[in-house]
């Protein structure tokens, strides 16, 4: 049994975390750990609370953290001084705080992404196959999110973005956001990038590889954050008993693919 402690357990992921482990017979969630304000939020998972990590977490326990900037440092921190493993899902961290992250995984398994979802893991990697498949097609992504999404385009669309430029031996600059105008032909040295907002889309994202009688698309679209919750989940699996080092997705999914 993976005995893992949840930072962040009273908010949206916590909680997707804590629902989809009461149905996980191979994991157990030992302990809670959230600011002490939100303490006592009846939608909050049971068992042991705490607003301290360290007051609660043992050597060999695994912490899924999805808790913003300063739980996933503190929890960086308290993983590496105790021996326990980190599933880190934090965003909006600075280069500096990324680094503090990394740093930790000198001294315990780190497993960390921006996206937890297995299938996006899995689109970057049928995506790697087609670009180098296929590298003289043109390249156009979109991506739809729900209304209340500040940023545009979207993180992971920006992280397909670069997987493609990088195959291209393209940069930034090559990225077209959305297109308007008498642009004349599309030159084949761009992608495009096309950012849909409305209703409640949790998120989906669509890469699109245009031949010349012929195109792929790789889509993948999240239903709701349980995507991201069993990705975690799996992610912890992955690194109880690893040794120390930092680990993506891409290591999670490795072990599965049929070559
Ligand atoms: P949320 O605001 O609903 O929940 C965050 C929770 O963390 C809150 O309950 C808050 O009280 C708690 N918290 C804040 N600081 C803390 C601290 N220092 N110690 C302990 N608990 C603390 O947010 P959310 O939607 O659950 O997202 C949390 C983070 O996870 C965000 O950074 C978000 O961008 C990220 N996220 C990542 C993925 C992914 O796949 N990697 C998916 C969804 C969200």
């Amino acid at each position: 049994m993976i005995r893992v402690v949840l930072v962040g357990a009273a908010g949206r992921m916590g909680r997707a975390v804590a629902t989809a482990a009461s149905a996980d017979p191979e994991v157990e969630v030992v302990a809670c750990v959230d600011r002490a304000t939100t303490l006592g939020n009846p939608d909050a998972p049971g068992g042991v609370w705490s607003s301290d990590l360290s007051s609660v977490l043992g050597a060999g326990d695994v912490v899924i953290e999805f808790s913003g900037r300063e739980g996933c440092l503190e929890s960086a921190r308290c993983c590496a001084e105790r021996g326990a493993a980190l599933v880190s899902g934090s965003t909006g961290l600075t280069e500096a705080e990324e680094a503090v992250v990394r740093e930790s995984s000198g001294r315990t398994p780190v497993l960390r992404a921006a996206n937890f979802s297995l299938g996006i893991a899995a689109l970057r990697a049928a995506l790697r196959v087609a670009l180098a498949a296929l590298p003289d097609w043109d390249i156009e992504i979109v991506e739809r999110h729900h209304r209340r999404k500040a940023d545009s385009p979207s993180g992971t669309a920006l992280a397909l973005a670069d997987q493609a430029l990088e195959a291209r031996g393209l940069s930034r600059p090559a990225l077209v956001h959305g297109r308007h105008g008498a642009l004349g032909p599309r030159p084949a040295d761009q992608i495009g990038m096309h950012a849909v907002r409305g209703g409640g889309w949790v998120g989906d994202h669509e890469v699109l590889l245009a031949g010349e009688a012929e195109w792929l698309e790789l889509r993948h679209v999240a239903q709701d954050r349980g995507a991201f919750a069993h990705g975690a989940l799996a992610g912890a699996k992955f690194l109880a008993g690893r040794p120390a080092g930092l680990y993506t997705l891409e290591h999670v999914i490795q072990g599965r693919v049929i070559r």
